[in-house]
Parts: C-alpha cells; structure tokens; sequence
C-alpha cells in the first residue's frame, strides 16, 4: 500500500478563495434574486489587449501551416521571449541578466509553489504576514512548516505588518533560511521603499538566506521610491530570485504566463557546506517536471513589450488603478480606515472594532450583497481587516461603494 504525503493532511481543506466561493454559493442558494458584486478574488475583467490578441491570432496560424508548426519547445521559455523580458523588464532600470536566467512559466502560482522542490527541507522559513497564501501551504506541503497552532504554523517565522508598524516587517529575529517578500504587497497592497528593501537584502547577505521575492504586481507602482524588482538592490543578484507574472500586468489569468529569474551568482548550501549553484539546479527541476508554456501564449506575452501592447497594457493598468483611487475615496468617506490602493490594486480595509474579518465578509455579504476577502484567510495578522480589488468593472466598482455607503451609514 502507498503512503501518503501525511503533511498535506495537517493544511486547511481549502483554499481560502475555494473556501469563500463555498460560501457564497451557499448564499446564492438561499438568496437567488441577490445581486452579488465581488471585489473579492483578484482576477482581472478587462479583456486583453489588441497587440495580444492579434500575435495569438499569428501564432494559431503558424501552428496550423506545416512549415512553422512547433511542436514541443524549450521547458524553460523560447529566447525571443526571454530577450524581450531582458531588454524591457530589466535593462531600462539598470538591471542587467541574461536570458538563461529567465525561466517562462505557466504564472507565478507554480514557480513560487515549486521553488521549494530545489531547496532542503529543513530550511526555516520566514513569511511577511498577512501573505498571498501559497507560499505557506506549499511549504506545509514540504514538510517545513511544522505543525498549526493558535497563532500559525509553529516552524513558520511571522514578520506582522499592520497599521501600528506601518505595515512594515521587522527582519527575523531568529535565523531565517527562506523569505518570502511580495511587493507591492497581495493582500495590504503596500510598498517597501528601497532603504527597507535595502535592509532585507543586508540580512540576507549577512545571514547566508535566500529571499524569494514575488513583483508580480511590480507594474502597478506609482510611485517613484519604490523599488520594481529587487535586483536593483545591489547584492540581490547573490541571494534572490524574483517571480514575475503576465496576469495582473496583461490580463493573462486565463492564458498563464510569467517567469522566474534565478541569477547565476545565487547559491544555497549543501550539509557540508558546499555551494550549489541554484539556476541549473532549477533548471534540471523544470526539464524534468514541466514540459514549457505554449507557444501561442509566449507569442502573446511577447507582444506585451511591442510599442503598441506596451500602451495598451498601460491604459488597462491606469483603468484598475481609477477604480482603486475612487474606490478609496469612497471607502475614507464612509468613514472606513483604508491602506493601499496607491502602487496596487488591492485596497486593504480596516474592520470596525469588535468586527473579526469573516463576520464583516457575512455581514458585506448579507447586507450589501458585495463580496470581499476576510484578512484573517491571508494569515494571523490578517485578522481585523479585508481586501477588496480594483479589478472590477467600473460600474460594479461604482455601484459596490454606493451600497457600501449606504451600509456603513445604516450600520452606524
Ligand atoms: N503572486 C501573487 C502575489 C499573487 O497575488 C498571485 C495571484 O493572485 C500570483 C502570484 C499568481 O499569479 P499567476 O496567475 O501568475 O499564477
């Protein structure tokens, strides 16, 4: 008889967006003349760009004409998108990498969920909390989160970042092997400024850790201190690798494509103390256990970097980023405490005290019929807040703060 992989019995039935829609298909059942708005899970509603779609079109056709059929291709990305990551993702901010240290994939999800198959299992891990979930449960499923108790998992380190710190982590006081940093950050949608990044990379450096930094919302920065990638920490190339994404940035959640960039100088150690290389650990990982993205979605990204996709991926990102502005708007004028929504698309709102996070989402739910994220499903930390997105329609996002008005006016 097989074994199983007893740690994935210790993680949460659920996926917390699995877990919501649970429960607001409940609702819908019991309530089907409800008019729901969701501002909950962070897909995007704006289909995509011409540019995309117009190279989609091309590459179907190269498929279908014997002389540019492509079969299998190369498992960690066909050069030309590479190149153009290189030359318009990196060169223009000083950042200098190779295509071999670029790695396409089918979205971030996998890569930050898979990085830990290259790495040992004893690491400690270090999280900034509340955190996009998947770093977490993929290290459960490792085996290096220890068991869960009140306040987390017992080996996880939590660096809290709430409004009475700014929602600024404090570095780990006790060694941290792995650490996760998402910025602009899914679920707060705040921002490091590059002094603090500059700290982060400091005790990596120091501390001989790897940091596993998430920009898959780099694209929504507006500001101008705040760092797009952590390679434009000097040191960074040494102990990070950085996951990027084309499905907030383009609309590609239904297409999937993003990529990885492992430097050639980042390393992590074996028990006896020698240094292992990790970009061609990872890229044995993915030759052995991932076969490529489609050609006609490398295609697709690849047109994201054209002058034109490059203005149009912008109009798209300027439309979620004026619902995130009067979405906050509206929210300070119903009186609500609310973070972010500056350099990300997520708008990270305070409950009202002695309201925990899933009560206001049953009550928003009920009430207002809007459908929004209880924090506390992004980690400990998370307790006392929600997250609504920017990337709704318009008039959902307009009409979700009109009721949303009304209800905390009828509430108070
Ligand atoms: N990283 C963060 C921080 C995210 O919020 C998400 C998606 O919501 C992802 C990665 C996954 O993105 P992808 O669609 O590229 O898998």
């Amino acid at each position: 008889m097989a074994n199983v992989n007893e740690n994935f019995l210790k993680i949460r039935q659920n996926y917390l967006f699995a877990d919501i829609a649970r429960r607001v298909s409940a609702y819908k059942a019991a309530h089907p003349e409800a008019q729901l708005i969701s501002l909950g899970i962070g897909d995007v509603t704006r289909p995509l760009a011409p540019a995309v779609v117009e190279a989609l079109h091309r590459a179907v056709d190269e498929m279908g004409n014997e002389r540019t059929f492509r079969g299998y291709g190369p498992e960690h990305g066909y050069a030309f998108l590479r190149d153009a990551i290189v030359r318009h993702d990196f060169a223009p901010r000083g950042i200098s990498l190779e295509p071999d240290e670029i790695f396409i994939n089918d979205g971030a999800k996998s890569d930050t969920g898979n990085f830990g198959d290259i790495l040992g299992h004893d690491n400690t891990i270090c999280v900034t909390d509340p955190i996009y979930p998947v770093y977490v449960d993929a290290n459960v499923m490792d085996g290096r989160a220890g068991n869960v108790t009140d306040t987390g998992w017992s080996r996880v380190i939590y660096s809290p970042c709430t409004a009475g710190n700014g929602f600024t982590p404090a570095l780990p006081r006790q060694r941290a092997d792995m650490i996760y940093l998402c910025y602009p950050n899914n679920p707060t949608g705040t921002t490091l400024s590059r002094e603090e990044l500059k700290r982060w990379v400091g005790y990596a450096l120091e501390h001989d850790s790897l940091i596993l930094y998430d920009a898959a919302y780099e694209a929504y920065i507006t500001e101008p201190d705040v760092p797009h990638s952590i390679y434009e920490i000097e040191g960074a190339r040494q102990c990070a690798v950085e996951f990027h994404s084309y499905s907030k940035t383009a609309g590609f959640t239904g297409l999937r494509c993003g990529y990885t960039v492992v430097p050639r100088e980042v390393t992590a150690r074996t028990a006896t103390g020698r240094r292992v290389e990790l970009n061609p650990l990872w890229n044995r990982r993915q030759c052995t256990k991932f076969n490529g993205t489609a050609y006609i979605v490398q295609r697709a990204a690849e047109a994201t970097y054209s002058e034109e996709g490059r203005k149009q991926v912008r109009a798209t990102i300027d439309y979620y980023m004026d619902n995130a502005r009067l979405m906050h708007k509206a929210l300070r004028e119903a009186g609500l405490t609310v973070y972010g929504g500056v350099n990300a698309p997520y708008l990270w709102v305070q409950t009202p005290e002695g309201t925990g996070s899933w009560d206001f989402f049953a009550r928003l739910l009920a009430e207002a019929h809007v459908i929004c994220t209880p924090g506390a499903g992004f980690g400990p930390a998370g307790e006392g807040y929600v997250r609504l997105t920017a990337f709704g329609r318009r008039d959902d996002c307009t009409e979700a703060m009109r009721r949303l008005a009304a209800w905390t006016a009828g509430t108070r």
